[in-house]
């Protein structure tokens, strides 16, 4: 049997953790969930948010199916999903942004895989107070991490059947480092003659991306960049509550939605499950369950063409509701 990590997470992250399981099971793939607590609520009695437990198990089992997790504010804690990705080297952050169906949104037509540079940037917490009035961070981009994930970005559209990998920097500004990205980009692209490949500046990009986002495909870019665009792309769908994504790494993967805990609806079986759902389906996919992971996308996509939606999307359905809807598609 499969076995797989849950961190089942904390906020609203086990109400929508049970919803999806219950899918999964009833779509009738057997997996062994190594389920695993994390977050605000293990702090006092481990002394932190990320116990190294929920570590070894993803080393253990290769592949996790995340939730969200509160990182506390103001205790020195460093953000969980950093210390995750850095500790697992999940170097590649990918997030598909796909129309789904009936959920009204300004555009359709709606296809982009972001591919967002997980490791360094302005992310690398390189900075310091030089005095008083003066703060300075380090933008850091290596010829390693940057081939390492234009190259996935390439292997991605290879392998899902897209046409197009697009690199987007501020090159004009940021001559060296965001050069440097260029380069790495423009070098890895000749072992791939059969993708198209664009250029484009991070600014032309939000303004094309708000007036004519099916234009784009793969999107690869250094992480603050990628970071801005994936939520400005999630937007583009439906907002956060079906943004799914995932952090893959050359041994390991960790499979979460954008979205937070969302404290504000905890324990009110509110929250859209959908998000997580998605990055189920992906996880599916990655781990050889193709069969499972379209019929649990068939069902979701029949549920909300039945114009069954959580409160969030504008419906009036449960968590609870929701997930049994399509427990009951996945059963026709
Ligand atoms: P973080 O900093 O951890 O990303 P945040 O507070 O910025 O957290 P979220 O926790 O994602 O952001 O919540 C933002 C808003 O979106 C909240 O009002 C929340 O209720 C709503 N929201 C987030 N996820 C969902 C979901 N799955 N279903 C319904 N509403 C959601």
């Amino acid at each position: 049997m499969n076995q797989i990590t849950l961190i089942n997470g904390d906020g609203i992250g086990p109400e929508i953790s049970d919803a999806v399981v219950k899918i999964i099971e009833a779509s009738g793939l057997k997996i062994n969930w190594d389920v695993q607590s994390a977050g605000a609520d293990v702090v006092d009695t481990e002394g932190s948010p990320l116990p190294q437990r929920v570590i070894d198990s993803v080393k253990r089992n290769k592949v996790a199916l995340k939730a969200p997790v509160t990182t506390p504010i103001g205790k020195g804690f460093r953000s969980v999903n950093v210390q995750l990705r850095k500790s697992l080297d999940l170097y590649a952050n990918v997030r598909p942004c796909k129309n789904l169906p009936d959920i009204k949104t300004k555009f359709s037509h709606v296809d982009i895989v972001v591919v967002r540079e997980n490791t360094e940037d302005l992310y690398a917490g390189l900075e310091r107070k030089v005095d008083e009035n003066t703060a300075e961070s380090i933008k850091l981009i290596t010829r390693g991490a940057s081939e390492r994930i234009c190259r996935f970005a390439f292997e991605y559209a290879l392998k899902n059947n897209r046409h197009e990998v697009c690199v987007v920097t501020k090159a004009n500004i940021m001559k060296v480092s965001d050069g440097l990205f260029l380069d790495c980009f423009r070098n890895v692209s000749k072992d791939y003659h059969d993708i198209n490949t664009r250029e484009i500046l991070v600014d032309n990009l939000c303004m094309q991306l708000v007036q004519n986002p099916s234009q784009f495909d793969v999107l690869v870019l250094p992480n603050l960049y990628g970071d801005i665009v994936s939520d400005l792309c999630a937007g583009l769908i439906g907002g956060l509550g079906v943004a799914q994504g995932a952090n893959i790494g050359d041994e390991y993967a960790v499979f979460e939605p954008v979205h937070g805990s969302a404290p504000d609806i905890q324990g009110q079986n509110k929250a859209n499950p959908t998000a997580l759902l998605l990055s189920a389906i992906e996880m599916l996919k990655y781990i050889n369950k193709k069969d499972y992971a379209f019929k649990i996308k068939n069902a979701l996509y029949k549920t909300f063409e039945q114009s069954k939606f959580t409160v969030d999307l504008g419906g009036n359905l449960s968590t609870t509701e929701f997930t049994n809807a399509i427990i009951q598609n996945l059963n026709q």
